[in-house]
């Protein structure tokens, strides 16, 4: 039992392994939460949902593995505008 925390927080006890990560709930690129395991899968392999990975990551796949990202205006141009045509 050494390799667990304790933690209290709002009056509860949570009980958590030493090396446990909170899975990200948020995409890093457009900041909508993650909604579907394709999406998780994504994000844990490509830093970005499976929308920006279509949209970004895959149209530019040598400038992403350099580290190349969208900018926060091209993110807003191509999936807030694509969603409000929906
Ligand atoms: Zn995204």
């Amino acid at each position: 039992m050494s390799n667990v925390i304790y933690e209290r927080k709002d009056g509860l006890l949570i009980i958590k392994p030493h090396n446990y990560k909170r899975a990200a709930a948020d995409c890093s690129i457009c900041g909508f939460a993650l909604r579907h395991q394709e999406d998780i899968v994504e994000h844990e392999n490509f830093d970005c949902c499976l929308d920006c990975s279509l949209i970004f990551r895959q149209p530019n796949k040598e400038k992403w593995q350099q580290g190349w990202r969208p900018t926060g205006k091209d993110v807003k141009n191509r999936i807030f505008n694509n969603n409000q045509e929906n």
